[in-house]
């Protein structure tokens, strides 16, 4: 992807939309609405407004998922971990408070008897991999699995090896 803006400003401009169907929560979206998992968006259940309004909750598994942006969200990654050099401190501090406010609002969840999966900005390149963890915290669709047992016992291929 050719384009010009610094890690900073671009998470900046992603930050200013959040909770607006920013480009990396679409992409989950579509991934997971195409595996055949409904969730419903922005922090609802039922009638509760949950803690940081997580991105995509599926109440009956209670579980919910962040899509988070690296540089904004401070992660543990070259992007999250860029220091820009103007207004060093004041992003600093502003990164600070929201990883901060990010733990708070796990630790609230989990007490609530939420699962949380924080998925990362830089973890969509990898599709693949995006999807397999995806599937492993939501749990496999029991029509998934059907799908994949007839896709196997029919398949020409040899099915791929177990991970
Ligand atoms: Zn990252």
């Amino acid at each position: 992807m050719a384009d010009r803006l610094t890690p900073e400003r671009r998470s900046w401009n992603m930050s200013r939309i959040r909770g607006k169907n920013t480009k990396p929560e679409l992409l989950v979206r579509r991934l997971l609405h195409a595996k055949g998992y409904r969730y419903r968006l922005h922090g609802t259940a039922g009638k509760s407004r949950l803690p940081g309004r997580p991105d995509l909750v599926f109440a009956g598994r209670r579980k919910v998922i962040f899509i988070n942006g690296c540089f904004w969200h401070f992660h543990d990654c070259r992007v999250g971990q860029h220091a820009p050099k103007v207004n060093a401190a004041f992003w600093e501090a502003k990164r600070t408070r929201t990883k901060d406010r990010d733990a708070d609002q796990r630790q609230r969840l989990m007490a609530a008897g939420w699962e949380v999966l924080t998925v990362w900005e830089c973890e969509l390149k990898d599709g693949s991999a995006l999807e397999a963890h995806l599937v492993e915290f939501l749990g496999a669709r029991q029509a998934d699995a059907l799908q994949t047992y007839s896709r196997q016992a029919h398949s020409r291929k040899a099915p791929p090896a177990g991970s």
